[in-house]
């Protein structure tokens, strides 16, 4: 057999066994889990396995012990691999600084490209609709309902209407995510308003396009690199000087983005933007303060997006921008505990999701706060829909919708 023909021989044998070799990434993210010393810190401090034990969700370590080996064996993990919500709290944890999350990504990225017929088939139906509608939900198919839906939001939250800007030299863009484009409509409209009122020269997206955060997430790599191929030549169309977002994810994505793609700009969470840019004493004068209609005790929830996968930072942030309210922020004591909601984990496995959103759920309830506040319009749905279905009375919102509904009326 020539040189030629073994080249060949092998190249076949490794496709017909689905074997494709490793990008000098992967082998890097693979050398982070060699490190792993299998102390089980992780496990103790996974909420995943917290809720719903090692015998449904073998968790982290068994994750970075077991798929060091060899690529075949990525297969066999696929019955926890789509149970991880990608919290990051093993990775914050972890004293060998094991990238578990991105482990996780890894697999799944090998499975959708290899095995498509192991990835769940309802994350293969939102990986058509990401590839179709550049959205990770399906437009609404009345525009007409979907402008009903909005103002009813806006009439029942007492948020003002502030027409779409779309301007050229903008200073700042406001991506408000697929979720506000498309659900949490109210989201969208009190981040224009808040950015309305404290004149900031700002647009919108003429057509908004996702991150491509979901599409990574499901292990769809080809349609994450599309979108973010897509957004990034509108970001630099725009020629902004900075991006706000309202989005826990998006942050973190966007966040990632502009340094790997170097667009040499921040991306700020709303909060981050009032309190670093803005500043807090604007933000005092300009909140109208009833307390007699204020709830007295509020608690807070920090998406792991925000401040596992962002910064830590963005805890103060959230209270720092509490204290010009005169209200009391009080500790659920599980404020940093995941939602359950991320890593695609509400959509492959709602139980799971559940299971983990129940620790949130006690914390809040023992808290006695009567309203929670959560900067990301998917935790606040992910614990909006449990407290709701345990029973429980306390309100939520969405950290940028409360400011929006804070602000005096202008004269
Ligand atoms: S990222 Fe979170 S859910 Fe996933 S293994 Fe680590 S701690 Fe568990
Ligand atoms: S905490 Fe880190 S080193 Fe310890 S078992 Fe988990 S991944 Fe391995």
């Amino acid at each position: 057999m020539s040189e030629e023909e073994a080249y060949e021989f092998v190249k076949n044998t490794l496709k017909q066994e689905r074997i494709v070799p490793y990008t000098q990434r992967e082998l890097d993210i693979i050398h982070s889990v060699e490190s792993c010393v299998n102390c089980g810190l992780c496990i103790n401090y996974c909420p995943v396995v917290r809720a719903v034990g090692l015998d449904r969700f073998s968790g982290p370590r068994s994750i970075a012990v077991e798929l060091s080996r060899s690529p075949p064996e990525f297969w066999a993990s696929v019955d926890k691999i789509y149970l991880c919500t990608g919290c990051g709290t093993c990775r914050e944890v972890c004293p060998r600084d094991v990238n578990i999350p991105e482990v996780v990504n890894l697999v799944r990225a090998r499975l959708f490209a290899v095995r498509p017929d192991l990835v769940p088939s309802n994350l293969i139906k939102t990986s058509k609709i990401i590839a179709t509608h550049n959205l990770a939900f399906e437009p609404w198919e009345d525009p007409e309902e979907k402008i009903d839906s909005r103002d009813m939001r806006l009439e029942r939250l007492g948020i003002p209407f502030v027409e779409d800007p779309f301007v050229e030299n903008a200073e700042v863009l406001f991506y408000p995510g697929c979720q506000a484009e498309e659900r949490a409509q109210e989201v969208r409209e009190a981040g224009k308003a808040v950015l309305s009122y404290f004149g900031v020269n700002y647009t919108l997206l003429r057509e908004m396009s996702c991150c491509g955060l979901p599409a990574r997430l499901i292990g769809d790599v080809k349609t994450a690199e599309h979108l973010a191929d897509i957004l990034t030549k509108k970001v630099k169309a725009a020629g902004v000087k900075s991006i706000v977002t309202t989005c826990a994810g998006c942050t973190s994505s966007l966040s990632q983005m502009s340094q790997d793609r170097k667009w040499g700009i921040p991306v700020y969470h709303m909060m981050e933007y009032l309190v670093e840019v803005i500043g807090i004493e604007k933000v005092r004068e300009a909140v109208d303060i009833k307390p007699e209609s204020e709830p007295s005790k509020i608690t807070v929830h920090d998406p792991c997006h925000l401040i596992r996968h962002t910064s830590r930072q963005m805890e103060d942030y959230a209270r720092e921008l509490l204290t010009v309210f005169p209200i009391e922020c009080v500790s659920s004591g599980v404020a940093d505990s995941c939602c359950g909601g991320g890593g695609m984990v509400g959509y492959h496995s709602p139980d799971v999701a559940n299971a983990v959103t129940q620790e949130n759920v006690a914390g809040i309830e023992q808290s006695g706060a009567e309203q929670l506040l959560a900067p990301c319009p998917l935790c606040t749905a992910q614990i909006e829909n449990a407290l709701y279905r345990s029973g429980s009375d306390v309100d939520v919102v969405d950290f940028t919708v409360f400011i929006a509904q804070h602000l005096k009326p202008k004269e």
